[in-house]
């Protein structure tokens, strides 16, 4: 028989949200007229942009015609779409040759790191969203380095500890702990990087969320980001695209290894041999999401993402510490005892799914995560049950 990649060793037994999905079934077998509400995994609720629909209803009949019908598309991604990301989430800062298109930013993290091999070392928040290290982890990498981020340090790691790591994961704003780094956080960030010859992967996944014009949105608002820093995104959160599978990564032409070679060369090379590009319909349905009207529906949605943690903020807070929720649709709240235990605490007491914070690292023990994803009426609906 054929042996077993060691590094499934090394992996906890299930995923977080598998397991957070099966307890939640066991409950409501065991309960079954009990309604349960989902503030667990943060997947959005609310609908597609109306232009977003109408484009993809459009493109999708025109495939069933010899004119209109089209296979395979480029392989780093449609440059209509490249060059719409370069202008409207980057205002050309960053040149469209250098965003490559793909099925979401999970997705993309996880080819990265076949990128960098099993010998280096990684540093990540702790908590962080769960792909950084078993990502890592299945690619042989060994034990990273768990940078705590805690209500004592405002959820931003003390980077000394990181001094020895190659590669620094960061995600602004954060999952799960909803913080956001400020302007200078990530230049004390990419400063550190600089003098320590590392490489940042930076998650910008819920960059729309911030509210404040003065917090950065992307690490390439900081001088020097461009030597030191690679960028994740998604369509998943801010545009309502978790099913449909958009996402992009921007590798500069700057950043290069410790050899001098180009990384975005390398990247170019990896995509082109283990992905052959993210569904060209709905790279359609992205770039009608980045027009006028698609952004105006996004920024609504967003809003009411943001009033729902505004809502469940006021609801928690004479009863718990509660973070986050502000720039960001996840709160986090210190539950003050083992985070699977207050998992099951809210599940019994009030039929509520939320996620426990020490499935994304040793830190996040003691708290909950909230997730502000949801209609109106189930959050209400939690509301009225705490
Ligand atoms: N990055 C963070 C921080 C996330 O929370 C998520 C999804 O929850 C992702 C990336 C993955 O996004 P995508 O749907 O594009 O794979």
């Amino acid at each position: 028989m054929v042996s077993r990649n060691i590094t499934f060793q090394s992996l906890n037994g299930s995923y977080l949200f598998p397991e957070v999905l099966r307890r939640k079934l066991a409950f409501q077998q065991q309960f079954p007229h009990e309604k349960i509400l989902s503030l667990g995994i943060g997947d959005t609720t609310e609908p597609l942009p109306g232009v977003v629909s109408q484009v993809l209803a459009d493109k999708s009949l025109m495939f069933s015609s010899p004119e209109g019908y089209s296979g395979y598309g480029p392989d780093l991604g449609n440059m209509e779409l490249r060059k719409k990301i370069a202008e409207v989430i980057y205002q050309n800062t960053v040149d469209w040759q250098e965003i490559v298109i793909s099925d979401g930013s999970k997705c993309d993290i996880a080819r990265l790191q076949l990128l960098f091999g099993s010998q280096v070392k990684i540093g990540v928040q702790d908590p962080a969203y769960p792909v950084y290290v078993e990502g890592s982890l299945l690619n042989g990498v060994k034990q990273p380095v768990f940078l705590p981020c805690t209500p004592e340090n405002n959820f931003f790691p003390d980077l000394r500890n990181a001094a020895l790591c190659d590669l620094l994961y960061f995600c602004s704003p954060n999952n799960p702990t909803g913080a956001v780094a400020t302007r200078e956080q990530l230049q004390e960030l990419v400063d550190t990087a600089k003098k320590n010859k590392q490489i940042i992967i930076f998650d910008a996944a819920y960059s729309f969320f911030i509210q404040d014009e003065h917090l950065p949105r992307s690490i390439f608002e900081i001088e020097g980001a461009r030597e030191v820093a690679i960028e994740t995104h998604s369509f998943s959160k801010i545009a309502g695209f978790t099913g449909l599978r958009l996402g992009w990564t921007v590798v500069p032409h700057q950043l290069k290894y410790c050899s001098g070679e180009s990384v975005k060369k390398d990247w170019e090379r990896l995509v082109n041999t283990t992905f052959n590009g993210a569904s060209t319909l709905v790279q359609q349905g992205g770039i009608a999401a980045l027009s006028p009207e698609g952004l105006s529906e996004i920024k609504k949605t967003i809003e009411h993402y943001l009033e729902n943690g505004r809502m469940l903020f006021n609801a928690l807070k004479d009863k718990y510490q509660v973070y986050g929720g502000t720039h960001s649709p996840y709160l986090w709240v210190n539950v003050g005892k083992p985070s699977w235990e207050a998992f099951d605490d809210f599940l019994h007491t009030y039929k509520i799914v939320t996620t426990p914070g020490g499935g994304f690292g040793p830190a996040g023990e003691g708290f909950l995560r909230f997730s502000a994803f949801g209609n109106r009426k189930t959050v209400q609906e939690a509301i009225e049950r705490l």
